[in-house]
């Protein structure tokens, strides 16, 4: 917190004078689909109270910049961004996972108007209240019903709880957003009926550990209507399901209550897609990342999983490089995924994050250039699976998303593709197709990671 922000402004409480011009205040996001969210909601909270939105540092009344603190190139990407603003305007707020450590920022930034940590709010609120009075006019309604999306119209991430109980070791988000915190089921299947409402053909549940929903809620009912529904992933599942759009879960770990959501796959009521960030297969490396959920049996439920759902849709992320990864460790995660057979893969070398209880394990850290190899075979081998699995697809009628479009083409996505992380379908159409349409298409031909299609 910057010293005069214990001095609440005067002009935060009264409002800027009637018929004064709507401040102005650009806004930089970064980091994952989490913090994506916690844009939103600022950016709500800034048109409710009347704000303008602008794409230029210079000129604004202050500059948010949401940081991430994941990783160290995270960091350093917030770094610049907020090095950036601060060149272009003296007025920076910064929020968001990396706001979190505040001395490394004061220590290049030390002017800087504000610093504060993830989803703390109303300390934003406050920063921008001092920097600029709100311009605030109850007679206006200026926001849209369904809140100010980041995501195109017709997606939307649907953030279902905050924070994580568990303590895996590489991973200092439980430190930077405490323990899990879920929304009340009532609550998120409201914001889910308000975005369909406002046309959202698909929804993205995210949180930090999507099966661990309600846990700390007890699985507690809450009403919507005449109805009451637990705060349990299956049953929040469900209710998605129920609303006639495409709903997509991310962050899934392989609890053993995850074979029911595959059930609900397999009846159609929620995509046949799951992303399990696995991060390795190696039993020794997951007791070291203290890795949550049955990590032992993975193949046998996969197996068990694409049984009961042929069509799902399985991708992960891996951390490569872990301290004391030994060469029978990785060849293990080679044969473990060559078996496993999933779908879309991502991968990251390990980077020591400050703070990171995997620091202090005493393990030998990887090399850079052995993680460097490693990671050129995993994603050689990802590659090759993936475009196996993608050429089964040839031949086939698929229902895709159209993302892009053009008069002759358009870009999409089938129900087994989750936008920005994975493939795309390259569609050729006789008619023009629209933004949010979910058309039928044949797939012509793949390749190592999209398809190709015509519009049937
Ligand atoms: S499950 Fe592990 S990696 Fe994910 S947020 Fe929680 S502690 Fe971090």
């Amino acid at each position: 917190m910057a010293p005069d922000q214990t001095k609440k402004s005067a002009a935060s409480v009264n409002g800027a004078p009637r018929g004064a011009p709507a401040p102005k205040i650009s806004f930089v996001s970064l980091g994952c689909p989490k913090a994506l969210v916690d844009s939103e909601q600022i950016l709500n909270r800034l048109r409710a109270e009347g704000y303008e939105l602008t794409r230029t540092h210079q000129g604004a009344a202050a500059v948010i910049v949401n940081t991430c603190g994941f990783l160290d190139s995270a960091k350093a990407e917030s770094l610049a961004a907020i090095g950036a603003a601060a060149a272009e305007n003296g007025k920076i707020i910064v929020t968001g996972c990396m706001g979190a450590e505040q001395d490394s920022i004061r220590a290049k930034f030390p002017d800087l108007f504000w610093i504060t940590g993830p989803q703390d709010f109303d300390s934003v609120m406050e920063a921008v209240h001092t920097a600029v009075a709100p311009l605030h006019n109850p007679l206006f309604d200026l926001l849209p019903p369904q809140g100010i999306k980041l995501t195109p119209r017709h997606y939307a991430y649907l953030k279902i709880s905050e924070g994580c109980n568990n303590r895996c070791s590489f991973c200092i988000i439980p430190k930077l957003r405490g323990d899990l915190v879920s929304r009340p089921a009532a609550d998120v299947l409201r914001e889910a009926e308000t975005l369909v409402a406002a046309g959202v053909k698909e929804l993205l549940v995210i949180s930090q550990d999507t099966g661990a929903y309600g846990l700390d809620l007890k699985y507690a009912e809450s009403r919507l209507r005449d109805r009451a529904i637990r705060a349990k992933f299956v049953d929040l599942a469900r209710e998605l399901g129920s609303l006639g759009v495409w709903a997509r879960l991310h962050y899934v770990y392989p609890y053993p209550h995850v074979d029911d959501v595959i059930e609900l796959m397999a009846e159609g009521k929620i995509l046949p897609y799951l992303d399990i960030p696995f991060q390795h297969a190696s039993p020794s490396v997951l007791r070291a990342m203290k890795r949550p959920g049955d990590q032992e049996k993975t193949l046998e439920r996969i197996g068990k999983w694409r049984a009961l759902c042929p069509d799902l849709t399985l991708r992960s992320t891996f951390i490569l490089g872990f301290p004391g990864e030994t060469e029978e460790d990785f060849q293990f995660l080679l044969d473990w995924l060559a078996e496993a057979k999933l779908d879309r893969v991502g991968a990251f070398k390990y980077e020591p994050v400050e703070g990171a209880p995997a620091n202090d394990l005493g393990l030998a850290p990887v090399d850079p250039q052995l993680q460097e190899i490693r990671y050129r075979r995993f994603m050689e081998l990802s590659r090759a699976i993936s475009a196996r699995r993608l050429k089964d697809k040839v031949g086939k009628r698929m229902s895709v998303i159209v993302d892009q479009a053009t008069a002759r083409s358009a870009e999409g996505r089938t129900k087994g593709d989750a936008p920005e992380i994975d493939g795309k379908v390259h569609i050729a159409s006789r008619r023009p197709l629209r933004v949010g349409e979910i058309v039928t298409v044949k797939i012509d031909s793949s390749d190592a990671y999209d398809l190709h299609a015509t519009a049937v």
